[in-house]
């Protein structure tokens, strides 16, 4: 055999400590597993001062999905998980999408079959069914001669390549996570490498790739924990170096259920569109299936440049994380409230744009009101709704215990307020502010008496971001005055 081609390939293979890839499949949205995939597979690399590949499996051509390759690379930027070789910013292995590897795979695969360790299996559809049926393990094309295999192929007619699982005998492996694993051979099956497409499955692309990009440290889901024999199999017949494996397990929506789209269980964009940072995002699915150790172990706040820092392979558990929506709105609150105020302001602004539609309101009055009691940019809506219309309230609204308010006291105050609002020809928040506390004063009553009736008269709501005199400053000047005087009217009746 010429080996001077598979030479070239195998004299590329950088020669790293530490080398991660992150191989998603283009199949759809970003799952807070997959999230989770690629934020490990990343911390790997950084932490370890390797590099980090992205690589494309697009070989079930099936299951793909238009634009889900951009998706990736949009969520993995916007969760600031930069790659260092990939489809678009190329590196010494590429190609990094999988079918622009076609011929890697093909001449791989054929030499294993020259090697032995595979076979071309002409079967149809069908046979291969009527032999599963039929109890029996493998079909009569694992014992053609070489002779025989060619001269079948030699009639055009279609094949897959199978792997030759060895008889007898046992394969074990070490996986960082889940320790020492160990099947009998005889309980894996040929599993097909080669596709009649001419394409690899995932369990012949997998290795090859891992194997010529370099990678040191493969980080995927549990669920190729029962595959990965099959793949040292292949990995010790070529006589290739194994790599760690570093197997997760699953992020669940309850202790019986993985996470699901299907059901309902948000997507990283769902999260997004929801109204969740990235920041706490990442923050949070970090958390999900890793513990920090030492000194950290108390510690739940890390930015990604302190996870890089304390991040640790032993730190992964062996139990399936549950997703709690509630626990990432606690993170998220957290960063929201930490944002400078002009970063929150910027965040907000599409928020806010869309919850206020009235002409000349100054969102960035609002925005500091807001920002303390938002756990997601989706909580700012509903605190600003009264600012468009006063919504129809109950004069009970006035009433207020601690404030020792009711509806007659409430109207007293306001007919006070009218007159004295109405005469500023200044209105700020300081003008408003000394209007209605001088008011309080000269009448010998705790402010509360005269700001909550204010309050409800502007907003008709119990709760709102910002007192009196801020949502006076909010309507502006004409718009209090309207809803103050709707308010006289109201308790009058
Ligand atoms: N393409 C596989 C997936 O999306 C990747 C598994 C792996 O990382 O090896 O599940």
């Amino acid at each position: 055999m010429n080996t001077a081609w598979f030479d070239e390939l195998e004299e590329r293979i950088p020669t790293e400590n530490v080398r991660t890839r992150f191989a998603p499949s283009p199949t759809g949205y970003m799952h807070v597993g997959n999230l989770r995939t690629a934020l490990y597979t990343w911390l790997i690399a950084r932490s370890g001062g390797g590099k980090f590949i992205l690589r494309i499996e697009d070989t079930d051509q099936g299951r793909l999905v238009e634009d889900a390759a951009a998706l990736i690379y949009i969520t993995l930027r916007r969760c600031s998980l930069t790659w260092d070789e990939g489809p678009d910013v190329g590196g010494p292995v590429g190609p990094y999408i999988q079918t622009e590897r076609r011929d890697i795979y093909a001449r791989y695969a054929a030499r294993l079959v020259e090697m032995g360790s595979a076979y071309r299996c002409f079967c149809s559809k069908e046979e291969t069914e009527k032999l599963h049926e039929s109890g029996l393990k493998h079909c009569p094309c694992r014992s053609h001669t070489p002779d025989e295999a060619q001269a079948k192929k030699d009639t055009g007619l279609p094949y897959v390549i199978r792997q030759r699982i060895p008889e007898g005998g046992q394969t074990t492996f070490t996986d960082a996570v889940f320790g020492a694993i160990t099947v009998e051979n005889e309980t894996l099956d040929d599993h097909v490498l080669m596709k009649s497409d001419g394409l690899p499955t995932y369990n012949f692309a997998n290795v090859v790739d891992d194997h010529l990009m370099g990678i040191t440290h493969v980080v995927r889901g549990s669920e190729y924990l029962s595959s990965t024999p099959k793949y040292n199999l292949l990995y010790e017949a070529f006589g290739w170096r194994i790599p760690v494996y570093i197997h997760c397990a699953p992020v669940m929506r309850d202790a019986q259920n993985k996470m699901s789209k299907r059901h309902g269980d948000p997507s990283y964009e769902d999260l997004v569109a929801q109204g969740f940072l990235s920041e706490a995002i990442v923050n949070y699915v970090a958390l999900l299936g890793w513990s920090p150790r030492g000194v950290y172990a108390e510690r739940e706040f890390f930015t990604l440049t302190e996870l890089s820092e304390v991040f640790d392979i032993d730190g992964i558990s062996k139990s399936p994380a549950i997703f709690d929506l509630e626990k990432l709105k606690y993170f998220n609150a957290n960063y929201l409230r930490a944002l400078s105020p002009e970063d929150f302001y910027r965040g907000a602004l599409p928020y806010l744009q869309k919850a206020v539609a009235t002409p000349h309101v100054d969102l960035t009055l609002i925005a500091p009101l807001v920002q303390p009691r938002c756990d997601t940019w989706e909580d700012i809506a509903p605190q600003v709704d009264f600012i468009d219309a006063l919504p129809v309230y109950d004069n009970a609204l006035y009433c207020h215990k601690k404030m020792k308010t009711d509806e007659e006291n409430s109207l007293d105050a306001l007919q006070a307020v009218l007159p004295l609002l109405e005469g500023l020809d200044n209105w700020t928040y300081d003008t408003i502010h000394d209007a209605l506390t001088g008011l309080a004063t000269r009448l010998e009553l705790k402010n509360g008496r005269i700001m909550w009736p204010v309050r409800t008269a502007l907003s008709g709501k119990a709760v709102t971001p910002g007192g009196a005199v801020e949502l006076c400053q909010i309507l502006g000047q004409d718009e209090s005055l309207r809803r103050i005087r709707h308010g006289i009217a109201q308790l009058s009746i």
